[in-house]
């Protein structure tokens, strides 16, 4: 019988892009839950007064500051998380930016930057990570969205990155499935997070538009960065062990849903 407690005593957490939205909701669960945390991003005092948070709640957790599309960085942060705790059981490939223009008219170091940070940032911290899973059970879950399936004028960049974690995901579970390690995808819709809003705390966001938002997601709402968090905390647990390559859509409905009737 699986453990289905969803407690991670003793195991270690990377997170990246855990500064800020769903990586922060994800850590603090991890954390509540019992796992060492490593949060990484780039904004050092966001991620440093949130390690310092995680630890005043009585868990554990260190911040490293870290760029993910940059190879060097991401070996320094799996060096230093072995430094300071010794193994590595989890990886959530979280990170992510998104900037629009069509394509044509989107400078191309704007569009390259999206697939470095999105999707090579995903590979470079898995490439980092998976030697110290190898031969013991470990867990990757990268981050893809709903775009990936079906997106919107002006985003070709953000798509086609999210598009390959998908890819990269179900590439990633067979080369190492035989090895002890899962390797999945989680696919968000619509999330309250500074990336959904365009940089802005929702409070700033008028009335009107987030209604919209609400209206679109059949369930009827922006969902919270903690609903993301539980999925992401369930496919890393033992409850999840038959699972691998595999894509979990927690979007409200939204994929569900053709957009007109006519
Ligand atoms: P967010 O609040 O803007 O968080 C993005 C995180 O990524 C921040 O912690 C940011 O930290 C980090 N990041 C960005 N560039 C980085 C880099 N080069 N190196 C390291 N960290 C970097 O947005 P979010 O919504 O939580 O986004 C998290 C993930 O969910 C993204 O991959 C996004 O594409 C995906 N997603 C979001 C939604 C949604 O509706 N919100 C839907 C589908 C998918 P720093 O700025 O400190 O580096």
């Amino acid at each position: 019988m699986a453990d289905l407690s969803m407690r991670f005593d003793g195991q270690v957490v990377i997170i990246t892009g855990a500064t800020s939205g769903i990586g922060l909701a994800t850590a603090r669960l991890f954390a509540a839950r019992g796992a060492a945390v490593v949060l990484t991003g780039r904004r050092a005092i966001l991620g440093e007064s949130a390690a310092v948070a995680i630890r005043a709640d009585g868990g554990i957790a260190h911040f490293v500051a870290t760029d993910v599309s940059d190879p060097a960085q991401v070996d320094h942060l799996v060096e230093e998380t072995l430094r300071l705790y010794g193994r590595i059981d989890i990886l959530f490939n979280n990170a992510g930016i998104s900037s629009g223009g069509r394509f044509w008219e989107q400078p191309i170091d704007e569009w390259e930057r999206m697939i470095t940070v999105n999707l090579l940032g995903h590979f470079y911290c898995a490439r980092a990570v998976a030697p110290h899973m190898l031969d013991r059970s470990g867990v990757i879950v990268n981050m893809s969205s709903v775009l990936a399936y079906a997106t919107l004028p002006g985003l070709t960049a953000y798509t086609a990155s999210k598009a390959g974690i998908i890819g990269l995901t179900r590439a990633m579970a067979l080369d190492l499935a035989d090895r002890g390690v899962r390797v999945n995808c989680i696919v968000p819709g619509s999330i309250d997070t500074p990336m959904m809003w365009e940089g802005k705390d929702r409070s700033e966001v008028p009335p009107t538009m987030q209604q919209e938002a609400a209206e679109a997601v059949p369930l009827g709402r922006v969902a919270s960065p903690d609903e993301i968090a539980t999925a992401v905390v369930f496919l890393a647990s033992p409850a999840a062990s038959l699972i691998t390559g595999a894509v979990l859509i927690a979007d409200g409905g939204l994929l569900a849903k053709i957009a007109t009737k006519y």
